[in-house]
């Protein structure tokens, strides 16, 4: 199973209640800056910008 993979696991944080709301996949080599998404957050019940953290 020693397989190569440089995908990592990354979590999309909510940047009002900064509640992480989802987990993601990304390529490190494709993707090295921070991402954000438009995604529905339920704590706050509305669409909220969600950045990428750890
Ligand atoms: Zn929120």
């Amino acid at each position: 199973m020693a397989k190569k993979d440089v995908r990592m696991i990354m979590y999309l944080q909510c940047t009002e209640c900064k509640e992480r709301n989802y987990t993601s996949e990304k390529n490190k080599r494709n993707d090295p800056n921070r991402l954000e998404f438009q995604k529905y957050c339920s704590r706050c019940r509305k669409h909220t910008l969600h950045r990428e953290t750890k």
